[in-house]
C-alpha cells in the first residue's frame, strides 16, 4: 500500500486550490462539501467559480498565486493544468507546509483524493493508487447503488443517539443493537417517510429499541465448530462467512489461510491454536480451556478448523469439553481436503465400476505412523484419501507393497489443494516414497492413492493453479 486512507478534519481549516478550469471545478465540487474555508486562485475562472464565490462558499482572487499565499493551508491543489504552473504554485505551497496535490501528477502529489461515495458522516473512500480509475468509478457506481439513500441520515440520528446506547453494556450486546438499528428497525422507520419526518421516526426507533434491547436478558455465548475448508476463501460456506462476521473470538488452527482469517470481524479476537502435524502444537485440554473461558464469558466463540471439522479434526474432544460445561455448540461443517483434492485434479472419489466405497485415513495417530487394513487396501481399484501422509509415506508405501499392492498403483499427491500455490504430483505407489523427497514439500498435503490425474487434456485446461510435475 502506498498510500494510506485517512479522513482530514477540515473544518474551519484553509484549504487553497490554484486553477479556474475543468479540472479545478471537479476538485471544488468535492471540496464544498465540507466546512473547510475555501480560496481559490483563477485570472480566469469558470462560472461555476464565479458562482460559488458570489454565493459566499469560497473566496475567489482572481490573479495568479504569489508566495505567502497558502499560509496555514492545511491542503493545497495544483489544478492549473499547465505543467508549468502546478509545479511554481505548488513549490509555493509546499514551503508554506501545505500538503499538496497536483492535478493528474501522481507522482509529485503528497496526497491522492479518493472517489468518494457520500452519505455523510457515512463516506466510502475509493483509490486505487491511480492505478485504475475506471475501476474506482465502476467500485463507486456499485455502491452508491447498493447502500441507502437514508444511511446518512440513520447514522446522524445515531451518532446523536451513542451516549443513550452507553446504557447497554459494551460489547456484543451494543453491537447487536446498532446492528438492529441500521440493518432493520432504522430502515423500516424511515422507508418511504417524507425527509422532516424522517428524523423524528429514526429517533422512535432508536428509543423503542433501547427499550427492548435493556429489557432483554443477555445472551448466552455459544461456541461454533466451523469448518473453514481447504484454503480458498471462496469455498467457505455461507454459514461460515456470517459466524466470522459476528464472532467474538476466533479460534483457529494453524493451517488456515491469512485470507480467511481476514474476513474475521475486524474487532473479533484472533487466537492461533498452532496445531499442525508433527510441528509444536498447544495441547489439546489448553484449547478445550481456552473455548469454555471464552464461551463461559458469554462470547460467540468460532472455533475455526481446516477442511471439515469432523474429519481428523479432534472435533470430538473439544464437543465433549464444551458439552460437559453445559455450553451450547453448533457444528458447520466444511469442504474437506479429500473432496479438494480430488477436484484439483478432475477426478471422483467414488466412481462407478472402480470403487464403491473410498477410505479417510491418517498418515499418523497419536502412537506414531497409524496401521490400517493394509490387505484390504492393496487389492486392485481401492481408493484412499491419506491426511497428514507426507511423513508417513514411505511407511505406507511399504506396508501397501508388502501386502501385495501393485507397485504400478497410481498415486497423486495434492500439495495446498484450492489454493493459488497448489501443486500436483502424479507418481505410483513405487515412485511414492522418492519423488515426495524430491518435491520437498512445505504446505499441506493430501495423499491420493489408486487415482491419477484425469488424462484427458481437455481437462486440465479447466482446471486452474493446476500444475502437473
Ligand atoms: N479437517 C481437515 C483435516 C485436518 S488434518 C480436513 O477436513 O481437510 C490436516 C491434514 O489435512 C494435512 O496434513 C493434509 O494432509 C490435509 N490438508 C488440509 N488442508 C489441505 C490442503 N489445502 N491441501 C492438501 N491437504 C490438506
Amino acid at each position: 500500500m502506498q498510500h494510506f486512507p485517512i479522513f482530514v478534519a477540515l473544518a474551519g481549516r484553509r484549504v487553497v486550490l490554484s486553477g479556474g478550469g475543468e479540472a479545478a471545478c471537479a476538485k471544488l465540487r468535492l471540496l464544498l462539501k465540507t466546512e473547510a474555508h475555501l480560496t481559490v486562485f483563477a485570472p480566469d475562472p469558470a462560472p461555476d467559480i464565479a458562482a460559488w464565490a458570489a454565493e459566499g462558499r469560497l473566496r475567489l482572487l482572481r490573479r495568479a498565486m504569489e508566495p505567502g499565499d497558502t499560509t496555514c493551508a492545511a491542503l493545497f491543489y495544483a489544478a492549473d493544468e499547465d505543467v508549468a504552473e502546478d509545479a511554481r504554485t505548488s513549490a509555493i505551497a509546499r514551503a508554506d507546509g501545505a500538503l499538496i496535490n497536483i492535478v493528474d501528477n501522481l507522482g509529485d502529489s503528497q496526497f491522492i483524493t479518493p472517489a468518494i461515495v457520500d452519505r455523510d458522516p457515512v463516506t466510502v473512500a475509493i483509490g486505487t493508487e491511480g492505478a485504475a480509475p475506471v475501476l474506482a468509478r465502476s467500485i463507486k457506481a456499485d455502491l452508491e447503488e447498493r447502500l441507502p439513500t437514508r444511511l446518512g441520515l440513520l447514522a446522524r440520528v445515531g451518532k446523536r443517539f451513542r451516549c443513550m446506547a452507553a446504557a447497554l453494556p459494551a460489547g456484543r450486546k451494543r453491537r447487536d443493537f446498532w446492528a438492529d438499528y441500521y440493518y432493520e428497525a432504522g430502515p423500516r422507520a424511515v422507508e418511504g417517510v417524507e425527509t422532516g419526518d424522517a428524523e423524528a421516526r429514526a429517533q422512535g426507533a432508536l428509543n423503542d429499541l433501547l427499550a427492548r434491547h435493556l429489557s432483554e436478558d443477555e445472551a448466552p455465548g455459544h461456541v461454533f465448530f466451523v469448518g473453514a475448508g481447504p484454503g480458498d476463501p471462496e469455498l467457505l460456506t455461507l454459514k461460515a462467512r456470517k459466524l466470522l462476521d459476528t464472532a467474538d473470538v476466533v479460534i483457529h488452527d494453524r493451517l488456515i489461510a491469512p485470507e480467511i482469517l481476514d474476513l474475521a470481524r475486524r474487532e473479533a479476537r484472533m487466537i492461533s491454536a498452532g496445531k499442525e502435524g508433527f510441528g509444536p502444537s498447544v495441547a489439546q485440554s489448553e484449547i478445550n480451556d481456552l473455548i469454555l473461558q471464552h464461551v463461559k464469558a458469554g462470547a460467540q466463540v468460532v472455533r475455526l478448523k481446516s477442511g471439515d471439522p469432523g474429519v481428523f479434526g479432534r472435533l470430538d474432544e473439544e464437543i465433549e469439553a464444551v458439552s460437559a460445561a453445559g455450553q451450547p455448540y453448533t457444528v458447520v461443517p466444511g469442504i474437506t481436503a479429500a473432496a479438494s483434492a480430488v477436484a484439483g485434479i478432475g477426478q471422483s472419489l467414488t466412481q462407478r465400476a472402480r470403487n464403491a466405497s473410498v477410505r479417510l485415513l491418517t498418515g499418523h495417530d497419536m502412537k506414531g505412523f497409524a496401521d490400517h487394513d493394509w490387505t484390504a487396501l492393496a487389492k486392485p481399484g481401492e481408493v484412499a484419501a491419506i491426511y497428514m501422509g507426507k511423513k508417513a509415506a514411505r511407511f505406507i508405501q511399504g506396508r501397501l507393497m508388502m501386502h501385495g499392492a501393485d507397485p504400478a498403483t497410481p498415486v497423486t499427491v495434492v500439495e495446498n489443494a484450492s489454493r493459488a500455490d497448489q501443486r500436483v504430483i502424479a507418481t505410483s505407489l513405487s515412485g511414492l516414497a522418492a519423488e515426495l523427497t524430491a518435491a520437498q514439500l512445505s504446505g499441506p498435503a493430501l495423499l491420493l492413492y489408486g487415482l491419477a490425474p484425469r488424462a484427458a487434456a481437455e481437462v486440465i485446461p479447466e482446471l486452474p493453479r493446476q500444475e502437473v510435475l
